[in-house]
């Protein structure tokens, strides 16, 4: 059994097919997939379509991309909307949250500052709630990493882990498990593949980031979570062990951050 544990299901790149998606998933033994929220406007929409699929669950977050237009009541809502969804058995984190220091809109002083606001906010309620957190880092590892030290949210995942070998070092000390995917299948990528062979197995958890992030036989067209398996098969490779290992391997460590997962 397998798990994608990031997919962003409901994108519109998927056409009103979210739920044949998750299907086509589960035939190709993909046992759960961790659909994170990006806005506000989307929670309602990730949690019914977890509740749609036999093989989905959720997280609640606002995504940095997002943050130019969150306004601090959005954090209260966040707030609400988790405590609410405890009562939920397919809610299992908060996300996706992070830093975004590489597109070029959320990089001004203003807006860096903003979206550190919002990081911080939402990693304090996680921690409150004692929920692992699904993040997104680009070009912001230390940064990242500064901020879940000084609030400690329940471990998580660093998603489409891009960092050293000493930053994924300081994720594992957090409690973070490192999410590897589609960018690993290219031969050119000599840094992420040499991170997925060499890094300890039990700090790896696979993920498809659908629609996006498609691996090298589909880029660039859309990337879906029936890939995991042949994802798996690339770490497999590059490891030198079975796929069955793998997907054992990565499960069991993707229940270990997910605490609340409940796989059928
Ligand atoms: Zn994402």
């Amino acid at each position: 059994m397998w798990i994608d544990t990031h997919c962003h299901l409901d994108a519109h790149e998927f056409g009103g097919e979210s739920v044949e998606q998750a299907e086509k998933a589960r035939a190709q033994g993909v046992g759960m997939i961790v659909i994170p929220a990006v806005e506000t406007a989307n929670f309602s929409i990730v949690a019914q379509l977890a509740a749609s699929v036999d093989n989905g669950c959720y997280a609640l977050g606002i995504h940095p991309i997002y943050v130019p237009n969150a306004r601090e009541d959005d954090l209260r809502l966040l707030r609400e909307q988790v405590e609410a969804a405890l009562a939920d058995p397919r809610f299992v984190a908060l996300g996706e949250i992070g830093l975004d220091f590489f597109l070029p809109m959320l990089t001004e002083p203003a807006m860096r500052e903003k979206q550190i606001f919002f990081f911080r906010e939402q990693l304090k309620i996680a921690r409150d709630f004692g929920l692992p957190v699904l993040m997104h880092v680009r070009r912001s590892q230390d940064v990242v990493l500064k901020h879940a030290r000084q609030i400690r949210p329940n471990g998580g995942i660093a998603h489409a882990f891009n960092g050293s070998f000493q930053q994924a070092q300081a994720y594992i000390d957090l409690g973070f498990k490192l999410g590897f995917g589609g960018a690993m299948t290219f031969t050119r990528a000599l840094q992420i593949r040499r991170m997925a062979a060499e890094l300890p197995l039990e700090a790896i958890v696979l993920e498809t980031d659908a629609p996006d992030i498609s691996p090298s036989w589909i880029h660039p067209g859309r990337n879906s979570p029936d890939q995991i398996p042949r994802i798996g098969a690339v770490l497999a490779e590059l490891r030198g062990i079975s796929a069955q290992e793998v997907a054992e391997a990565t499960s069991a460590n993707a229940r270990a951050v997910l605490l609340r997962m409940k796989v059928s």
